[in-house]
């Protein structure tokens, strides 16, 4: 990918999963990578991955519901890099499969924190410092989630959602600033988030990716490297664009 080799990027949500394999995307790509994590244990493990292969990483335990954290976090990186050039926004949490009607309030209140305020927090001085640093590129990470509607999840749906729009009002406020915001929607990827919805039962995976075309589930990688894509030189024209990573979900 043109244009990331030596730039600085900070992944939210870099401890597992999506963002872990995105963290290593960036570095195999030769960005020194600020990888961040509410748990330690997993943020520590990417950084490890990524040091055995002579990459550049280190970790910043962070909770993005916090807006005080996500600020002095943003301002640790730009010390301890001389910048930051991009921004995966990608800390989720899934939530209770129920009935909107049997959905707690306590749910809804956590999931919309960490999967909306969350991004919200981080965009705000991302963009910031983005823009006194002379441009950037961001990623959130959203979902078929938020291009569509589906019944059990109400509140991450919403969240989701939620986070199609900020993207979009973020792109075309930071476009003047040199600043392209994007999104990826993820379909149903293989990750501990998706191993806890089939408690890793093959049957369960089978009927959880059957609204795909391909019928399959995407691997981590596969989503990291349209979040490097997004980011780079290569997608220059390419801005406010939720884009579906999802094996032809919502083709159909
Ligand atoms: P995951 O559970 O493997 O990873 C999520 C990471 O976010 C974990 O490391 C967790 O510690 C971290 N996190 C949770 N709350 C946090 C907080 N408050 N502050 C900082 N970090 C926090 O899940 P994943 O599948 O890799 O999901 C990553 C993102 O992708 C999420 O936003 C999720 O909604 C989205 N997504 C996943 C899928 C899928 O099928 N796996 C599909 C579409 C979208």
């Amino acid at each position: 990918m043109n244009g990331i080799d030596g730039k600085v990027a900070l992944v939210t949500g870099a401890g597992s999963g999506i963002g872990r394999a995105t963290a290593v995307r960036f570095a195999e790509a030769g960005a020194h990578v600020a990888v961040a994590d509410i748990d330690t244990d997993g943020g520590e493990e990417t950084v490890s991955l990524i040091e055995e292969m002579g990459g550049e990483a280190r970790f910043y335990e962070l909770d993005v519901t916090d807006e005080t954290a996500v600020e002095s976090t943003v301002g640790a990186v730009v010390d301890d890099f001389g910048g930051l050039d991009f921004a995966h926004n990608n800390a989720g949490i899934e939530g209770t499969v129920a009935p909107l009607t049997e959905q707690s309030l306590d749910d809804w209140d956590a999931v919309i924190s960490v999967n909306l305020r969350g991004v919200f927090c981080c965009l705000k001085y991302e963009l910031a410092v983005m823009a006194d640093h002379g441009g950037g590129a961001i990623v959130n990470t959203a979902s078929v989630a938020g291009l569509v509607g589906a019944a059990g999840l109400s509140p991450y749906y919403a969240s989701k959602h939620g986070v199609a729009g900020l993207t979009k009002c973020a792109a075309i406020e930071a476009a003047e600033d040199g600043i392209r915001v994007n999104a990826v929607c993820p379909g149903v990827v293989d990750t501990p988030m998706v191993q806890r919805f089939t408690g890793g039962d093959e049957a369960a995976m089978e009927q959880t990716v059957a609204p795909q075309a391909m019928k399959r589930a995407a691997s981590p990688d596969e989503i990291a490297d349209a979040v490097v894509y997004l980011c780079s030189d290569d997608a220059s024209f390419v801005t406010g664009v939720p884009m579906p990573v999802d094996g032809g979900y919502v083709a159909q």
